[in-house]
């Protein structure tokens, strides 16, 4: 773990948020926020209240096409560029070697920016068989200065293992959906044998069903918080970056306020089966993962390829 934000917040509240030391020596916040399926306007006001919460890191992507708004809102709050982080994606028909330098260039025209801090290739399509070429060209958008670091997103550990054989950089991070109920054991392990950091995509589950179980409930009850603030605490303490969405702005301000507290560490955490559950009045919390309703992937989890 590498350095932190602090952020003064409303004259009052201070928000610290850690940072993680990428393996090409960037340092990246641990806590972010996203804009996916997030209308331009709107992701314009979001991205305004994230930043006066003390977010500092924002994700978007060229499909999700609210760059312009992200951009208006970072201009418009007056942060020096080097407080914050701008991660896009590289959508799926701009692979390819010269698609891939002209996509950089409208993400960053969109956005404003002379430089992004991320950029990531969204979804490996293997069967289309550019994800290298595609990989080559962001290692030159990097090693020219468009952009500080390099990674990629829902790539799988044989697409990985590509990368890493056949290119010159190692991705920064890969974006994956992951939360309690999709813990991806495997592909996590992977990451952390090669220096990629895993950034969870959908870290609350989307709001759909996580939030509502009934053990998250408990262990939110026994901490006096959220189960949303519980599920990114969890989060944070496997050591993933995390980038939650909400338009609301109390929710914003719920999401990033998961720094005051703990969960009690059981087991190491790379070998914890779920959410750890920390009360001491010995309330029987399930093991996420296998029991009950828990371990589900969601249906058509691996083919949303729109995201
Ligand atoms: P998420 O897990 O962040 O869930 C967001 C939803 O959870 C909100 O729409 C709201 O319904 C609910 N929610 C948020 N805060 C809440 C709170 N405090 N209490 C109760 N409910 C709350 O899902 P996401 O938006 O899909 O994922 C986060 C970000 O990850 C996206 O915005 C996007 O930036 C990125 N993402 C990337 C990919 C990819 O393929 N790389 C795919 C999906 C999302």
């Amino acid at each position: 773990m590498g350095s932190a934000h602090t952020i003064q917040r409303g004259g009052t509240v201070t928000v610290t948020v850690p940072k993680v030391d990428l393996i090409d020596g960037a340092a990246m916040p641990q806590l972010g926020f996203g804009v996916f399926q997030v209308g331009d306007d709107e992701a314009e006001r979001a991205v305004a209240t994230a930043l006066e919460n003390g977010y500092r890191s924002i994700d978007t992507a060229s499909a999700y096409g609210n760059e312009e708004g992200v951009g208006r809102a970072l201009r418009a709050s007056g942060l020096p560029r080097d407080e914050l982080f701008v991660t896009t994606k590289l959508w799926n028909s701009e692979q390819g070697h010269d698609n891939a330098l002209r996509a950089c260039e409208a993400s960053l025209s969109r956005l404003g920016l002379d430089r992004l801090d991320l950029y990531l290739i969204h979804w490996p399509m293997p069967g289309r068989g550019l994800y290298l070429e595609t990989w080559r060209a962001l290692e030159k958008l990097k090693a020219d200065g468009r952009v500080r670091s390099i990674g990629v997103s829902n790539f799988t550990v044989e697409a990985l293992r590509r990368v890493i054989d056949e290119a010159d950089v190692v991705p920064a991070v890969n974006q994956i959906e992951l939360h309690p109920y999709f813990q991806q054991d495997g592909l996590r392990a992977f990451h952390r044998d090669h220096g990629i950091h895993t950034e969870a995509w959908a870290p609350l589950g989307q709001g759909h069903g996580l939030l509502d179980d009934p053990a998250l409930a408990r262990i939110a009850e026994a901490h006096g918080r959220t189960p949303a603030q519980i599920v990114l605490r969890w989060h944070l303490d496997i050591g993933d970056i995390v980038i939650p969405k909400s338009v609301t702005p109390s929710r914003i301000a719920e999401n990033i306020d998961v720094f005051g507290f703990e969960l009690p560490r059981r087991r190491p955490p790379h070998r914890d089966p779920g959410i750890r559950h920390g009360s001491s009045r010995s309330v029987t919390f399930r093991a996420w993962g296998t029991s009950g309703g828990a371990g589900r992937v969601p249906a058509g989890c691996a083919s949303r390829r729109c995201r």
